[in-house]
């Protein structure tokens, strides 16, 4: 049986040694530089076993997603990751499992650059808490509270994968066999859009990544800025093998609207910069849609076929069932 000092040890030690770690893991706790004139932004996200994804997940997958979802909080900020710490509680100490998940870890920990720089570990049922850092030149960093009447509304990549993906997981559906890579991958490694939030600090006056369905996040984002929206439901991208598995309009418009896990942005642009936007958008080939308009009319509203869909009961609630 590993020690604790040895789990830590051999698979939390980090592979990246940025500059900015003045002192990593090994302390009681680390030391860290943000760069001058930037503020930190920081940000914690915790998965449960069972809860926040399915038992059967593998270790690789499950390493990738939790940082996967701490990294797309810090997109949705417009903000540059920068470092991690990880609490784990762990069952027991399974040497493979622990193996497998620091590779699913460190392999995103590499590609966008981030350091582990500490955590605890502990013995209980699997739950995996990140908490990320990042920075952002001070007074740049995208929030909820400032969309303004006359902007448009924007997504990034596909809705509703992730949430077919679970459904199939869950036996609740059938897909066919040829979509089902591509469907499990969005719900197991969803892409955080940093690239996409850093572009958007210059351009968009709310940001927010979907993490409980477009209607909830969107909602944060109208309550917090003290407008409405109306969205277009045609507009909403959707990807091929969401279209090829689901033909049921029954099923198709609450995992589109409300389903979670997807982790793409949903922000507004003002008009003044619309055209601006839509030249950087098409020049770095960044598929971005607008779907609809921030509006004066309190909370959200969607269009389908000139119908207002009823969205009553769309949005996902942690503690309700
Ligand atoms: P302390 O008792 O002072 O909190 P710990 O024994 O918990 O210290 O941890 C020793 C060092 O290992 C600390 O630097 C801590 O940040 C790091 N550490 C513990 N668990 C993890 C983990 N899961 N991932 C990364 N670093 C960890
Ligand atoms: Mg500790």
């Amino acid at each position: 049986m590993p020690s604790e000092f040895d789990i830590i040890r051999h698979y939390f030690t980090s592979k990246q040694s940025r500059a900015d770690v003045i002192l990593g893991i090994g302390d009681d706790a680390a030391i860290l530089k943000v760069p001058e004139q930037h503020e930190l932004v920081q940000s914690v996200d915790t998965l449960v076993a069972g809860v926040h994804f399915p038992l059967e997940t593998s270790p690789q997958d499950i390493g990738y997603k939790a940082l996967a979802v701490n990294l797309s909080d810090i997109a949705a900020m417009g903000a540059e990751p920068a470092w991690f710490t990880l609490a784990i509680s762990l069952p027991e100490a399974n040497e493979t499992w622990l193996k497998a998940f620091s590779e699913g870890l460190s392999s995103l920990a590499k590609e966008y650059n981030v350091q582990l720089v500490g955590g605890d570990t502990t013995n209980g049922p699997l739950t995996i808490s990140i908490t990320i850092n990042g920075f952002v030149a001070t007074g740049k960093a995208l929030t909820r509270h400032s969309a303004k009447v006359g902007d448009k509304i924007y997504v990034s990549g596909m809705l509703g994968d992730a949430a077919l993906a679970l459904m199939q997981w869950q036996g609740q559906c059938i897909v066919q066999n040829e979509s089902l890579a591509y469907l499990r991958e969005r719900l197991n490694r969803p892409t955080a859009r940093v690239e996409l939030g850093l572009l958007l600090r210059d351009y968009a006056s709310s940001c927010i990544d979907i993490s409980d369905g477009l209607l909830a996040d969107l909602g944060h984002i109208t309550e917090r800025s003290s407008v409405g929206a109306t969205i277009n439901f045609e507009d909403i991208p959707r990807s091929e093998a969401f279209n090829l598995n689901l033909t049921d309009e029954a099923l198709i418009t609450p995992l589109v609207l409300a389903g979670g896990d997807d982790y793409e942005l949903c922000f507004t642009i003002p008009l003044h910069k619309q055209s601006e936007f839509k030249t950087l958008i098409k020049e770095k080939n960044i598929s971005v849609i607008c779907i609809g308009e921030i509006e004066e009319t309190l909370g959200v509203r969607c269009i389908n076929n000139n119908k207002l869909v009823d969205i009553k009961d769309m949005g996902y609630q942690h503690f309700t069932n």
